[in-house]
This record gives C-alpha cells, structure tokens and sequence, in this order.
C-alpha cells in the first residue's frame, strides 16, 4: 500500500531531541525521505541509523540555524542528495525562560537567533523553490507561548509571538501559489526544552509545573504536524494549538 508521504522530501530542524526528532520519525513513517539537521551530530546519527533500518532514506545534516550559510547549505543539500524538498519543519528552538527584570541578555540573544532569526533563514533558503514548484508545506513550530503572553516568559513569548506574525504575512503571501504555511502551537511537552533555561528559579518552576500534570509526549506533537501535511492540496491547516488536558 501506498504511504500518504511517498516520494516526498522533508527537512525537520532540531531533529536531535524532543519534537523534532518524534516528527522526523512520524515523517519517515508516512514514506517520507527526511533530512534532519541540528548540532548534536552523535544524536542525529543515531536516529538516522533508526531510521534508516525500517528503509527509509534519511540525510543527516550539520546545522547550526543562527547560521544563514548553514540554513542555506542545508537546503541545497536535502534538494540534491534527496531529489526535492516538499515538507520544511522550522522545530529548532531554546525557551530560555526568566524574568526580565535581571535577565542575562545573552539568553534573549539566543532565544531571537534561534527561535526567529533561524526560522526565517531556513525559510527563505526553502521558499523561492517551493513557490516555483507550486507546492510544499512551511510548519512552524509555536508554541502556546506565542498567544499567552506570562510573567517569566516575555522573552520566549516575543520570538513565538514573532513566528506567529511572520508566518501569517508569508501565508497570505504565498499560499495562492500553492505554498502553504501552517503553525502548530504545543503547550507542555516532555522534552529536554526546559533543562537549559539559566535562571535557577525559572528552571525549577518549569520542571515543577511539567511535574504537576500528565504532559504530552513529542509524539503527541508530531502527529500534529503529519495532520498539516498530509491533507489534500486544496485544505489547509493554518494553525493547530495542542495543550495537555491537564494544562490550565
Ligand atoms: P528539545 O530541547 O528536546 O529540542 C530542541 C531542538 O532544537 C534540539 O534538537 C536542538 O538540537 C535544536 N536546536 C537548538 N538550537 C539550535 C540551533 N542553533 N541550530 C539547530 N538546532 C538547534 O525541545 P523540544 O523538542 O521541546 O523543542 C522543539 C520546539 O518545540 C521548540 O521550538 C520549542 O520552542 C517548541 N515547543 C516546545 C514545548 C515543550 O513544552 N517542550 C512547548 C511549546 C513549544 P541541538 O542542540 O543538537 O542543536
């Protein structure tokens, strides 16, 4: 039987932990060949040996998105080595949480590269290709973040509040030429995320909060994402918020 991906390319981001690395396996799943790309190369190699032994076809890519060469090489690389580029999933992110109130700016610096900038380079190195075949699939992974805003998350809220914004003006830019830009916003998900908030009373709030509920699973998540890019090419769906019952 056919699988609803087959003969499709798709590029997860962060790929090494968490989200990303559920999705790119959910994409596999669907027959997608995927390329995954973050820093922890050991990570990906191991998830590339994963899953590429149920016969998928998987590239592994060096990328570091706050580098717009990177972003750029990583596009050209899943275009020629995978034969195309249907499915780009901007996951990539840190939620360095604090108040701002004697916040170290470095994490802001962090947060924006990587949550905004990085999205916005993998973009533009995907989008001209895409609107010129008349097709592919932008998710952007948001977050609940990015439509509440919280006392000891302004930072993180502003770069999701950012990919909301962005990714509404470029749908309403391309999706007539076939493009479609979807967001998916998780509220709280069992993954590395919170261990590298650097406000010691933030990362314990985090935890506890994780602690307190039943969280979703980065599974949970990706099978939002395989929702968005598996309708027919007429339908699509711009945006998917998905919090755990337990969360307020
Ligand atoms: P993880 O920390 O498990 O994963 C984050 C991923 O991003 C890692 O693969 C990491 O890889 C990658 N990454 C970080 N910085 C860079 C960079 N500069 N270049 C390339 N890759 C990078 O957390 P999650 O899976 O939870 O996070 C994925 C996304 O989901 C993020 O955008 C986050 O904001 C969002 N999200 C998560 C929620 C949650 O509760 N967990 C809730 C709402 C949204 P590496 O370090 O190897 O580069």
């Amino acid at each position: 039987s056919t699988r609803p991906l087959q003969g499709k390319v798709a590029l997860v981001t962060g790929a090494s932990s968490g989200i990303g690395e559920a999705t790119a396996v959910a994409l596999a799943e669907a027959g997608a060949a995927v390329a995954i790309g973050a820093r922890r190369r050991d990570r990906l190699d191991a998830l590339a040996e994963w899953i590429g032994s149920s016969g998928a076809r998987v590239l592994t890519l060096d990328l570091d998105v706050t580098d717009e060469q990177q972003c750029r090489t990583a596009v050209e690389r899943a275009r020629s080595e995978l034969g195309g580029l249907d499915v780009l999933v901007n996951n990539a992110g840190v939620m360095l949480l604090g108040t701002i109130v004697g916040a170290d700016t470095e994490d802001w610096r962090r947060m924006l590269h990587t949550n905004v900038l990085g999205l916005m380079y993998m973009t533009s190195a995907a989008i001209d290709g895409m609107v010129e075949q008349g097709s592919g699939d932008v998710v952007n992974v948001s977050s609940v973040a990015g439509r509440t805003a919280r006392l000891g998350a302004g930072v993180y809220n502003a770069s999701k509040w950012a990919v909301n914004a962005f990714s509404e003006s470029l749908r309403q830019e391309v999706t007539q030429r076939g493009v479609r830009i979807g967001l998916v916003e998780p509220g709280a998900v069992a993954t590395e995320l919170s261990s590298h908030i650097t406000q010691a009373d933030a990362r314990q709030q985090s935890q506890q909060m994780a602690e307190s509920m039943r969280t979703l699973d980065p599974e949970d998540i990706a099978r939002a994402v395989l929702y968005l890019v598996t309708q027919p090419p007429h339908v699509a769906v711009n945006e998917v918020l998905v919090r755990p019952t337990d969360q307020q």
